[in-house]
């Protein structure tokens, strides 16, 4: 990995606004495994440091202000430091962090969960999105005593083994080595196409079937909300369990997540992300038979035979519970759904405007709170994977928007400010691309 950027406006640029955050690379590479700690955060040729936060801002150690829409990943609703859940938390801190035992904050997350979302009949916390989409697939195989999960072709569903099947190019290579043969071999990835479904769970061998409800990547790669319909019925026919995937999507797209907009009723729905508040956390809800696998009846023939085991430590800590409760409380009623589904609406346009007056041929997209850009103008899994895309989220960097790898989110806190901020740099970065030769003037 360079760390020294090589020529060009846009690599100077970056480089002479981020000394210190250069410095303290040189630092991570050495003590940190990449240098980071999540893939996505790599970033040519050094990722910026961020010292804190606010709102719809963030700042890192060089001084330099961002309108922030990586927003915790997709975990902060509504923003940095909010005062729901901050003040929720920090109550929560001073009571106590972890009892190691059962509480009533951990109920009353689970039945606020339940009148959001009503497929949800029981629920078990875990630790996060990688745990529930693990746990709902090892229940899903314990409930029909199969093997085989389907899933689709770059579809996200965090990084166990069987997730980093088939999740970008080239498919049949998984993400990662050290994913054993026979677990890839117990894991089929087909487009989203429903024919291929219908054929697949024919075979009578499938345990489940798990889809992001947006399609591929929180929606860069679309699907219709007719195809993710048609998928319950198909499942309950073959005897398949059908898993949404609502680590992005739940509580974000509606009070009651992708489900409540498709009306649609998953036999499982994973969650996380805004599930806790903006703090760590995740979890497995849906039909009750499925769920309660994990109860401890005493028979041994059920204990340890039929019983899925599910310990965790972290798993519905008091203060993840706490900021959860008052978060999903605080946008039960969908009014902060609203509000940001419009200021987002704004920004995709705003956005693509700047695109088409100069003719770059990129595509903004996406729906609800988020969005994602694509280079090429044809939606796909990380449309700012070459040069242009690369130096776009640079020079946006410079010009004070931060965005994840292929788009990004907002929260009920981003403004028209905020908004008009962000177009100007945009604007600003197309005209850097142009200047550098990255794209055609
Ligand atoms: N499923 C989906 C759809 C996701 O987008 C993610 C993470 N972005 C995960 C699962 C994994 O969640 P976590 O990062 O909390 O492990």
């Amino acid at each position: 990995m360079a760390t020294q950027a090589t020529g060009g406006r846009i690599n100077q640029d970056f480089v002479d606004a981020n000394p210190e955050s250069q410095v303290l690379h040189a630092r991570a590479r050495d003590a940190l495994a990449g240098g980071v700690t999540h893939d996505v955060r790599i970033h040519e040729p050094f990722p910026v440091m961020i010292e804190r936060a606010s709102g719809s801002r963030k700042w890192d150690v060089d001084g330099n202000e961002y309108v922030d829409y990586t927003m915790g990943h997709g975990a902060l609703v509504l923003g940095h430091t909010h005062p729901i859940p901050t003040n929720a938390a920090i109550e929560q801190l001073q009571r106590g962090t972890h009892y190691g035992a059962s509480h009533e904050l951990e109920i009353e997350w689970a039945e606020q969960v339940r009148s959001m979302m009503p497929s949800v009949e029981r629920i078990r916390f875990t630790g996060s999105g990688t745990e529930a989409t693990l746990m709902a697939i090892r229940l899903a195989r314990a409930h029909t005593g199969r093997d085989r999960i389907v899933k689709f072709q770059y579809h996200f569903h965090g990084w166990h083994d069987y997730s980093h099947i088939a999740q970008s190019d080239p498919l049949d290579v998984p993400m990662s080595p050290g994913i054993p043969q026979a677990v890839q071999d117990t894991v089929t990835a087909i487009p989203t196409d429903l024919d291929r479904v219908r054929e697949e769970l024919a075979k009578g061998d499938v345990a489940a079937l798990l889809i992001e409800p947006t399609g591929a990547a929180w929606g860069a790669m679309p699907v219709e909300a007719s195809f993710v319909q048609a998928l319950p019925a198909l499942c309950r026919e073959h005897g398949t369990v059908f898993v949404l995937d609502e680590v992005v999507t739940g509580f974000r797209l509606a009070p009651g997540g992708a489900q409540q907009l498709y009306d649609i009723k998953p036999d499982l729905t994973t969650m996380a992300k805004i599930l806790a508040g903006g703090l760590p956390g995740g979890g497995v809800g849906g039909r009750a038979d499925i769920l309660e696998r994990l109860e401890m009846r005493g028979d041994p023939a059920w204990d340890r035979g039929q019983r899925m085991a599910h310990p965790g430590t972290f798993n519905a800590n008091p203060v993840s519970a706490a900021a959860g409760v008052a978060v999903l409380q605080h946008i039960a009623d969908g009014a902060v759904h609203a509000q940001m589904d419009a200021v987002a609406a704004r920004l995709r346009k705003e956005i693509q405007d700047v695109f088409d007056r100069h003719d770059l041929g990129a595509l903004m997209y996406g729906e609800s709170s988020y969005f994602h850009v694509s280079m090429t103008g044809t939606p796909m899994r990380n449309g700012l994977a070459g040069a242009a895309g690369a130096g776009l989220r640079r020079a946006l960097h410079t010009h004070g928007v931060h965005i994840m790898t292929g788009g990004g989110l907002l929260s009920a806190v981003h403004t028209d400010e905020d908004i008009g901020r962000t177009v100007e740099a945009f604007e600003a970065s197309v005209q850097d691309l142009e200047a550098d030769g990255l794209v055609a003037s």
